[in-house]
């Protein structure tokens, strides 16, 4: 079965055709700029260069044709037709409280997915437009989707619940939902693999350390906490966004800075974060260089991100009485190893240890903790994807037996 893997963002695509008897990826690509000047579509055939397409984008709609014109063109084409394509799976970022799994695509979840768009009014639009756009374009062709918060509404309510009045969960939605779940999951199971037993019986924290940062409490295969909340501006302090902060700051900073809604949103997602802090780079790259040379204020935002982090893995040990394993994922968490290293700083009450000489890898999936840590520590290269593509697989063999 060959499964076409869609991530619609506001001004961009990413896909991935994935042949899933193997699980191997045959192509994959990204449009970025859609509806602005500049369009541009780079498509990597499997273990070949990428080709730039410089056209005119203006739409979603568009773009999807432009995919599956790419991966059936006969020069850097992986597929001879369209037809080959058996289902597509969407990453879908806001399902609410009314989905907790993934799901085919009908009439009812395209109004569902509508309804959760009041809590991602950025994300949820564009994951429409390109449910909509391959609905158009391949009718016979079924349609899953995969949400980003479904993992996390496993967790119970007094994890989710904000301490504000009661009515505005039951008129609103106020709560938490967490986000990155297809991330903390698919992780979560490669940790159980390695350790040779069931996530079913483990306690593990996974920490999915990007530009975008969250960390979750998965006990017994499921989500009883995580970190970021009602969007995904709470909890750890991340590349350009603050993470939790006193909500007294925002009338504060509305009163002396003069500062409007839109502007306090712009401040605390754009321009806060480790970039905020040291006025440099959202890029850890950029910030471990400037901190080798000196730069105080690039290690103060180093420091205050590790030390969050470790503040999250001690309240979740206690949340699930103990810990099997901590997994380190996405860009940070799988490249750098001084990150890692200073996260775990201080954590040996808790049983961990990390091997230096393991912990110097990027990447790959492997164990960095020492023979005698009684808590494992890995490093787990994340897969989204590939969660979107299995799902999307089991949904079909299941309901209509593809
Ligand atoms: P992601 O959002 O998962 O793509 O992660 C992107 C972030 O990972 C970048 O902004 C960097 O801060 C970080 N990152 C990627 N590679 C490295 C590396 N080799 N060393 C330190 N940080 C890295």
């Amino acid at each position: 079965m060959k499964v076409l893997v869609v991530n619609c963002g506001s001004s961009s695509i990413k896909y991935q055709l994935i042949n899933m008897d193997g699980e191997r990826v045959l192509a994959k690509g990204l449009i970025e700029r859609i509806g602005m000047e500049g369009s541009v579509l780079k498509h990597t055939p499997e273990g070949k260069y990428t080709v730039d397409i410089n056209t005119d984008v203006p739409s979603h709609a568009v773009g999807i044709k432009l995919v599956v014109q790419a991966l059936t063109n006969k020069d850097y084409g992986v597929i001879k037709d369209m037809r080959e394509i058996d289902a597509v799976g969407h990453r879908v970022v806001h399902g609410g409280e009314l989905f907790s799994d993934s799901v085919l695509v009908t009439p009812d979840v395209l109004k569902g997915i509508e309804a959760c768009a009041e809590l991602a009014p950025l994300h949820n639009p564009p994951n429409l437009h390109g449910i909509q756009a391959c609905m158009k374009l391949m009718p016979d062709v079924p349609q899953v989707v995969v949400f980003d918060t479904a993992f996390h509404q496993s967790m119970p309510p007094e994890a989710y619940m904000y301490g504000l009045p009661y009515e505005l969960y039951v008129k609103y939605g106020v709560r938490r939902y967490g986000f990155h779940g297809s991330s903390h999951k698919y992780v979560a199971g490669v940790a159980a693999e390695m350790l040779g037993r069931s996530v079913n019986d483990l306690c593990l924290i996974t920490c999915h350390l990007g530009n975008g940062a969250s960390i979750a409490a998965v006990k017994h295969g499921k989500s009883i906490d995580t970190s970021m909340g009602y969007t995904p501006l709470d909890g750890l302090v991340m590349g350009t966004r603050s993470g939790s902060v006193d909500p007294a700051i925002i009338p504060f900073l509305m009163e002396k800075e003069n500062m409007n809604i839109q502007q306090i949103d712009d401040y605390l997602n754009r321009r806060s974060g480790v970039l905020g802090i040291s006025g440099l780079s959202s890029d850890f790259r950029d910030l471990e260089s400037a901190a080798g040379r000196g730069d105080e204020r690039s290690q103060l935002a180093i420091d205050m991100f590790a030390y969050r982090v470790k503040k999250y893995i001690g309240a979740y040990t206690a949340a699930m009485g103990g810990v099997d394993a901590i997994i380190f994922t996405a860009g940070l968490g799988e490249n750098s190893a001084s990150m890692r290293a200073k996260i775990c700083e201080g954590l040996e009450y808790l049983g961990t240890a990390v091997d230096d000489v393991k912990n110097h890898i990027r990447g790959k999936a492997q164990e960095i903790s020492t023979e005698d840590s009684k808590v494992k520590i890995f490093v787990i290269p994340t897969n989204e994807e590939l969660v979107i593509a299995r799902d999307t697989a089991n949904i079909c063999r299941r309901i209509i037996k593809l």
